[in-house]
């Protein structure tokens, strides 16, 4: 395959959620399996909804998931600026050229009359659009308007014209250009709108493969009669598939689409969340293989993307995620819990808990609930304690302390056995008789193996919080 240029475009409006994250994974496989290059570009040219803070935390998602860039911000680039709003000039310029060839006109109509004309055609049930009441202006009526007040640029939408083309993930796509409005491309403050940037930039830098999410091909038309009107060539084509919510509308925080960065902070790995986002319209095997990135870009085959919409199942996610984690070493995993863990905690104590946790844990923000136990006593009450205890826990704790007291060699099995001796002689329930030791403990019905973790807490601790809650 030949090398394919790919852009990577967020506008830096917000923190993009998953779904929009999943277009530069495939951007990313797209340029690492063809060596190509993955370029990120920066469309600020909506000054009104402009954050600057959210570009940091999109290059934060990229640089968190592992998706390098050849060119954009920071690393630069043969095409730099990669800031649309450094690159007014050349837009100004080729709307100019629009305005000479005959594809594009001033308009210097008022909001007023805007909004108006969009009142009166809505009440008329038409669709609202610009009158081209601007169109016939002659040449020196538009310098006198020019020289008095402000004005856009238009783009001269044909009446009637089919704008056909093969887009690699939809197929053969044709919209007839009898509804479309004659879209502003270059506004009053002379920042140019997306449908002039992003064909003059993906013209400039040449992009070889458009991807973006499907919502936007209802704009390829305009953006078609400016490849043609500007006698360029057209790059390949893909619109990705909508990703729904489970309730099959429109995915948004409702369903807890959240950032690559939110996730994060949950406590889920890279890892699960570039395959969970991966299988978000593209389909491989039986959608369930878990791949690493480097066995992604192998296998990845964008003939494979999905027209249907993708549904965002979170489930799914937090199946992906035990499974990484279970999949890492301790030490590995210990280092990943540390930001989950109290401040300061001692390396070596997080090593031994981990084992203990992996099993049960699906997000690393499970941490807290899971080992607080380790660093703090738990709060338990007798209430609690006789409510969920049949038999005689009172007699069973008292015992127990007295069977773990001598025990010089603290280690699971001695504990075990002393322990089960004790259940034994005594013809208790085993499971009646640990829950009590495990509320005493740790506080909960639902912990670590008690054995082990009794171990890792010393026998010291142990004894101190059986003895608290007698
Ligand atoms: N700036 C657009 C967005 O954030 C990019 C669309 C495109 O890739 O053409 O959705």
């Amino acid at each position: 395959m030949k090398p394919f240029r790919v852009r990577f475009a967020p506008s830096p409006t917000g923190v993009p959620h998953i779904g929009n994250t999943r277009t530069a994974l495939f951007d990313w496989l797209l340029a690492r399996q063809t060596g190509g290059q993955f370029i990120v570009r920066v469309e600020d040219t909506d000054r009104s909804r402009y954050q600057p803070e959210s570009l940091e935390k999109i290059l934060e998602i990229l640089g968190f998931l592992g998706l390098s860039w050849d060119e954009g911000p920071k690393v630069g680039g043969p095409y730099q600026p990669y800031f649309q709003s450094q690159r007014l000039k050349r837009y100004q310029e080729v709307a100019q050229k629009l305005i000479d060839g005959g594809a594009a006109y001033y308009c210097f109509c008022s909001s007023d009359r805007l909004g108006n004309l969009r009142q009166e055609q809505k009440a008329a049930g038409q669709i609202p659009r610009y009158d081209r009441h601007c169109l016939s202006l002659s040449k020196s009526e538009i310098e006198k308007k020019k020289k008095a007040g402000q004005y856009v640029v238009r783009l001269k939408m044909p009446d009637n014209q089919n704008f056909i083309w093969t887009d690699l993930v939809q197929g053969r796509i044709a919209i007839n250009s009898k509804d479309l409005d004659d879209q502003v491309l270059l506004k009053s403050d002379g920042f140019p709108t997306y449908h002039l940037a992003v064909v003059v930039d993906d013209h400039d830098m040449e992009v070889s493969h458009i991807v973006r999410g499907v919502e936007w091909i209802s704009s390829t038309p305009k953006h078609l009669f400016l490849y043609q009107s500007l006698g360029w060539q057209i790059p390949q084509i893909m619109h990705l598939p909508l990703i729904l919510g489970p309730d099959k509308t429109k995915l948004s925080k409702r369903h807890g689409a959240k950032s690559v960065l939110d996730y994060r902070d949950e406590g889920y790995l890279k890892e699960a969340l570039i395959n969970f986002m991966v299988y978000l319209g593209w389909s491989y095997q039986d959608n369930s293989k878990l791949l690493s990135l480097e066995e992604l870009v192998e296998v990845f085959d964008y003939k494979k993307i999905q027209k249907q919409n993708a549904v965002f199942d979170i489930k799914k996610l937090d199946w992906f995620n035990g499974y990484y984690i279970r999949m890492k070493s301790d030490k590995e995993l210990a280092k990943l819990l540390k930001p989950f863990a109290p401040s300061g905690v001692n390396e070596s104590l997080l090593i031994k808990i981990t084992p203990l946790i992996k099993d049960r844990m699906v997000k690393l923000s499970e941490f807290e609930s899971l080992a607080g136990f380790f660093f703090e006593a738990p709060k338990v009450t007798g209430d609690f304690l006789a409510k969920k205890i049949k038999g005689d826990y009172k007699n069973y704790l008292e015992k127990a302390a007295q069977t773990l007291q001598p025990i010089e060699d603290w280690q699971e099995k001695e504990i075990t056995s002393r322990l089960m001796g004790l259940i034994e002689e005594n013809n208790w329930p085993t499971g009646d008789f640990f829950m009590a030791l495990r509320i005493a403990i740790a506080g909960s019905c639902y912990t670590p193996p008690i054995n082990d973790s009794m171990v890792v807490l010393g026998k010291e601790r142990v004894l101190k919080r059986i003895g608290a809650l007698l």
